[in-house]
């Protein structure tokens, strides 16, 4: 049986979101959907897309994975769901807009910041085979202590995810166009602020 607080929120739900929104659902059950966004974010409870942007149904599509990584295109195989999760809103839903939306303290880019550090990313568990994808954000910090090294790894490696998606197949094209937008998103869960990644700049700025 489902525990009894998730079935009290889905009701709740049912009777007064849902219910308001019923027009909504109906228009999207009938025509399916069309959302102008996909968003890649972590899988921490903190930060919750669909909040942020106070988006309805149907408006975003999210995927969400430890450390909200975007693989290299050559890893098609082994990390095939974040890659085909992309592809399918790509080309399947002709999605012109791509937000990759990291946070402050990130418990998988900490880890797989450690794991790095102390050479142990050949551990044999999913999560430091996943975490290898840090290793080339990694190799680009410069920072003097742990603390300090762990912030930067979190923007560092949404600058690699970027870069990672210009050079998928499906989406080279159209970053070529300047058809398909990539934004790099870093939410400050405390402060409740979002910084941006500036690719003139290299930094990240808060809107
Ligand atoms: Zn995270």
């Amino acid at each position: 049986m489902l525990p009894k607080d998730l079935i009290d929120k889905y009701l709740n739900w049912k009777e007064n979101s849902f219910s308001k929104d019923k027009m909504h659902f109906e228009k999207l059950a009938k025509e399916g959907q069309s959302p102008e966004y996909i968003i890649i974010s972590c899988v921490d409870s903190r930060v919750d897309p669909n909040a942020i942007f106070q988006t309805k149904a149907g408006e975003i599509l999210v995927h969400r994975n430890i450390a909200n990584l975007v693989p290299p295109y050559e890893y098609l195989t082994e990390h095939s769901g974040t890659i085909a999760a992309i592809e399918f809103g790509i080309t399947a839903l002709n999605i012109k807009n791509i937000v990759i939306l990291g946070h402050s303290g990130c418990g998988g880019i900490k880890n797989g910041y450690h794991l790095c550090k102390d050479d142990k990313l050949d551990e044999n568990t999913s999560i430091a085979n996943w975490l290898k994808l840090l290793l080339p954000a990694y190799k680009k910090l410069s920072d003097q202590n742990d603390k300090d090294a762990i912030g930067s790894l979190e923007k560092i490696s949404i600058i690699t995810s970027i870069d990672n998606l210009k050079s998928y197949p499906f989406i080279k094209r159209g970053i070529e166009t300047n058809e398909i937008k990539i934004f790099g998103l870093w939410n400050d869960i405390g402060s409740g602020n979002i910084h941006a990644y500036n690719s003139k700049t290299n930094t990240f700025e808060i809107i």
